[in-house]
């Protein structure tokens, strides 16, 4: 069974540019909202994030890469709120794209 673990993501160092005496010439960070699937690129809206063997995944990726995500989430003590959450979060992404 792959293991799917869930992510709260918070602003992060993107990437970090150093000279050769090792003095920081420039640095970025990413947003909370800013999270992409590592498998397909594409932008995740799901909260908290699908991440397997720490790869974060869209909704359409966990699906291929993990068939019992509900079953697994569903078990954990907070599954309900998170299924919830994502089901909220998937309407949503739906009724905007039919806008
Ligand atoms: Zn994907």
């Amino acid at each position: 069974m792959t293991r799917l673990t869930l992510w709260n993501p918070d602003v992060r160092p993107a990437y970090t540019i150093y000279d050769w005496d090792g003095n920081l010439l420039e640095s970025g960070f990413l947003g909370a909202e800013e999270v992409c699937c590592d498998l397909c690129n594409e932008e995740i809206f799901l909260r908290p994030v699908p991440v397997v063997s720490g790869y974060a995944l869209c909704n359409q990726c966990l699906t291929k890469v993990v068939p019992d995500w509900f079953r697994q989430i569903y078990r954990r003590p907070d599954g309900a709120d998170v299924l919830e959450a994502w089901y909220k979060q998937l309407e949503y992404q739906l009724r905007k794209a039919s806008d």
